[in-house]
């Protein structure tokens, strides 16, 4: 059998991964996937649903609204675009959402896409809502990284945010994690000038004095759906950067597919805090994701306008190669950067729509 580069550089042996290599249409030539930057992609972030049960105040305050479109797309048609994703160079895929876990086949999805051979890291974003239930199926199905978006460990607070008084059982699905050992946990909050303040990064710091979880805020991003409530809640990343300054945290140096946090670390704390910065400078210079929406378009940002239709060549009898061209086309028009400090949000009302 003949191995692409990729499959010989990575020398998969898990049992059970298959080998885009052998299949029909597959390709044995990889050049993978870089875009017209030099900037490479090994990252996929796929939405599953745009469904979310959470209300959370800057993305859905009134909740999901179904909107019209072609249903979200099957598990087979995720197997086979994430093949193919991965015989272009693919190692990480993050499912997202909407709610990724609202899919009652999410279980099914992970153990699939951990199966393509290549792919090394199966990573999920999730409001934790079912976390403590399912996380063991999770893990024995191959998730390596968990990313749980907790936007203040005060439960009053948290239950205004989110719409949802579920902070404890959130934070044991958390625990649960951690005792089964998976690889990468980590907390995701948005940053609020109503909650970005000495106390809340410190009761972060405190959950992560003993626990190996890196706590990163994201600074708040207009989308088209939120613009009075970004004009009063944005805050600038400058006022944990100080806290963390302060208390002694230090920058560490990144990995090589890092996202674009900045994570800190300090002598006492297991754990790391970080932050996402979107309006800083450089933001997309080491961009390293591309993105499909759950009905099946590639977008190559998150605020970019337009995605490249890639349904059509989902099918069993689709050719593969075909899909692998259009993919590769499609990167020649990724822009170099987004334009939100001009307050160009592009197609993106809210981030349920495509995932964070
Ligand atoms: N439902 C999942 C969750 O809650 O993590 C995944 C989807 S959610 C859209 C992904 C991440 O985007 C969450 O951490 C959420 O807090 C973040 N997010 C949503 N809207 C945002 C915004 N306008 N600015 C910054 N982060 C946002």
């Amino acid at each position: 059998m003949q191995l692409s580069h990729f499959q010989r550089d990575q020398g998969d042996r898990r049992p059970g991964a298959r080998h885009a290599a052998d299949r029909p249409g597959g390709s044995t030539k990889t050049p993978g996937l870089v875009d017209g930057f030099g900037r490479r992609f090994q990252y996929l972030r796929l939405s599953v649903t745009e469904v979310c049960n959470f209300r959370c105040t800057y993305c859905l305050p009134d909740g999901y609204q179904k909107t019209a479109g072609p249903p979200f797309l099957t598990v087979g048609e995720i197997d086979r675009l994430v093949e193919v994703f991965a015989a272009l160079g693919v190692r990480k895929v993050r499912l997202t959402g909407g709610e990724p876990t609202v899919r009652r086949d999410i279980g099914e999805i992970i153990r699939r896409v951990r199966a393509a051979s290549g792919v090394d890291k199966v990573a999920i974003t999730t409001n934790g809502w079912n976390l403590a239930r399912r996380i063991d199926d999770w893990t024995a199905g191959g998730l390596t990284n968990l990313n749980v978006s907790v936007d203040s460990l005060e439960p009053g607070a948290f239950h205004r945010i989110t719409g949802h008084d579920r902070l404890a059982a959130v934070m044991s699905g958390l625990d649960r994690a951690l005792e089964l050992g998976v690889p990468s946990v980590k907390i995701n909050a948005v940053l609020l000038r109503s909650a970005a303040g000495a106390a809340q990064f410190a009761r972060f710091a405190e959950y992560v004095r003993e626990r190996p979880v890196a706590v990163r805020f994201i600074e708040l991003m207009r989308t088209g759906d939120n613009a009075d409530y970004f004009g009063q809640q944005h805050v600038g990343g400058q006022v944990l950067r100080s806290w963390l300054e302060a208390g002694g945290w230090t920058p560490r140096s990144r990995g090589r597919d890092d996202g674009p946090a900045v994570e800190y670390v300090h002598p006492d704390y297991a754990g790391r805090m970080g932050l996402i910065a979107p309006y800083g400078a450089g933001f997309c210079d080491g961009c390293n994701r591309l993105r499909v929406t759950a009905r099946g378009q590639l977008r190559l940002c998150l605020f970019g306008e337009g995605g490249m239709d890639l349904r059509d060549l989902l099918s069993e009898e689709s050719d593969r190669v075909a899909l692998q061209s259009r993919i590769v086309d499609a990167l020649g028009g990724k822009a170099a950067g987004h334009r939100l400090a001009e307050g160009l949000t592009g197609d993106m009302q809210r981030l349920a729509q495509l995932g964070g």
